[in-house]
């Protein structure tokens, strides 16, 4: 087990996490360390991308993260869950991520796509949803956002809802869903639901928003082949989604007119927030390769790490990590508090935004720098550093790119129109 003394020194900015949770977050630390890190290159086939080795090595990692309780730990321990804070549940999400990237997208999403019914104080919907979330089984969720025609402006709460074209239409107890979505991630492999955005009728804004929950065998719900790109191959799988007049139960409409949109917006700040971890698991990773390469590699005679252009790098490489850490837990801690209104109000979405555009940035400057200082090392296939590179520069992408998120900052101090 990792001591509790390096697992605080490394969380440092969570300082009232109690020695139980890191007690938590340190079996999931020796679950990657022994499990997730020696198949690292299995989970995306290797290098010729074995699709079978790839299901194999996924399936065998994500059943031994469910046996720890990673797939339970945030729901309330009525519903089966082991109840632990977001702290801690970020923490989890950041060791995972220490080891793969999209396994860390693949678990989070569960949760993400679930929050809708959480934060719509739902409890019918999670008493049907979360007891098999809660079960000894992996399982898979979706929350379907972006569309053919941008998926920034869906998340743009300066458009109120009037960029979605999937739309919702009311047919006595059902509602039938007509649309497109691209890019989410857990599509076609969800087996709890696809949390999908629709519009009951984009001229009316705000009110016509309507986060839907869509059975997974719903008929009418199809998919494309799973797109083909340049990182989280096969751990996280991405297809295009076609709703041809799919008709679920009025029942799975979240929460109602406006009330949709601003659950959707607190769901868009947390899944920002939640980035930044994502990210800061792999820069911690390439920070560790890169920590131990150099101890050993010499250059005329002496260890790279002790010459002081390295040494200068490698505590810039520490300094971003930590600072976007600290920055990215204390938003955490604000919006936990309740105090600062909820993650998608201007205060907090602008918090949520920077801190991922920030964290986002540290990660790609590390990996990056981490393979510099490797030099041809870095680039090679056996060391890891280049399967992070391509990983993470999605990070930054998704759920709007840095300058949607620099936007969304600005916004918490000042209202404007953009242009
Ligand atoms: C691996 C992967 C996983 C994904 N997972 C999901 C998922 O789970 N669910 C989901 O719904 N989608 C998902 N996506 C889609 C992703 O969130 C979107 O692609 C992303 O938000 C950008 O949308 P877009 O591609 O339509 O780009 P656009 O909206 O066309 O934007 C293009 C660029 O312009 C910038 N931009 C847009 N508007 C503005 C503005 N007003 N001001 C300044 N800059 C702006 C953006 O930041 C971006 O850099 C995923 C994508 C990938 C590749």
């Amino acid at each position: 087990m990792a001591s509790l003394l390096d697992l605080r020194k490394q969380y440092l900015g969570a300082l009232d996490i109690t020695d139980d949770d890191l007690r938590i977050v340190g079996a999931v630390r020796e679950f990657v360390d022994g499990e997730i890190m020696p198949r690292r290159q299995d989970l995306e086939g290797g290098w010729h991308r074995d699709e079978e080795l790839a299901g194999k090595t996924f399936h065998k990692i994500q059943q031994g993260l469910v046996d720890l309780g990673v797939q339970r730990a945030t729901w309330p321990e009525k519903l089966g869950g082991l109840g632990v804070s977001g702290t801690v549940y970020n923490m989890i999400i950041e060791e995972i991520a220490r080891g793969d990237v999209g396994l860390a997208t693949h678990m989070s999403i569960i949760n993400w796509a679930m929050s809708g019914a959480m934060r719509g104080r739902r409890m019918d919907l999670l008493q049907e949803f979360v007891p098999k979330i809660c079960d000894d089984r992996p399982h898979g969720c979706c929350m379907a956002i972006t569309e053919p025609t941008g998926g920034t402006n869906a998340e743009d709460p300066t458009q109120h809802g009037r960029t979605i074209h999937t739309l919702a239409e009311e047919d006595g107890d059902h509602w039938v869903i007509n649309g497109h979505k691209i890019w989410p991630s857990g599509a076609s492999k969800a087996d709890i639901a696809y949390c999908v955005v629709c519009s009951t009728d984009p001229g009316t804004g705000d009110d016509g928003v309507a986060l839907i929950y869509v059975p997974p065998d719903a008929p009418g719900m199809t998919f494309s082949k799973p797109y083909e790109k340049m990182g989280m191959c096969y751990t996280d799988v991405n297809t295009e989604i076609f709703f041809d007049h799919v008709r679920v139960p009025k029942k799975y409409r979240v929460a109602g007119p406006g009330k949709d949109a601003k659950i959707l917006h607190d769901i868009v700040g947390m899944g920002r927030l939640g980035t930044c971890h994502m990210a800061l698991g792999a820069a911690q990773a390439c920070f560790e390769i890169v920590l131990k390469w150099t101890k050993t590699r010499e250059i005329a005679g002496r260890p790279v790490r002790s010459r002081s252009l390295h040494a200068s790098i490698l505590g810039e490489m520490a300094q971003k990590i930590e600072s976007a850490r600290a920055y990215a837990q204390q938003v955490g801690k604000m919006v936990g508090s309740g105090k600062f209104g909820s993650s998608g109000e201007p205060v907090l979405l602008s918090k949520c935004s920077s801190a991922k555009a920030y964290a986002c940035a540290a990660t790609e400057w590390v990996t990056h720098h981490a393979m510099e200082l490797m030099g041809s090392y870095g680039y090679a296939f056996d060391y890891h550093i280049e399967k992070y590179l391509r990983d993470v520069k999605i990070l930054s992408l998704w759920l709007g790119g840095p300058h949607r998120a620099m936007l969304d900052t600005a916004l918490g101090y000042y209202d404007f129109e953009w242009s």
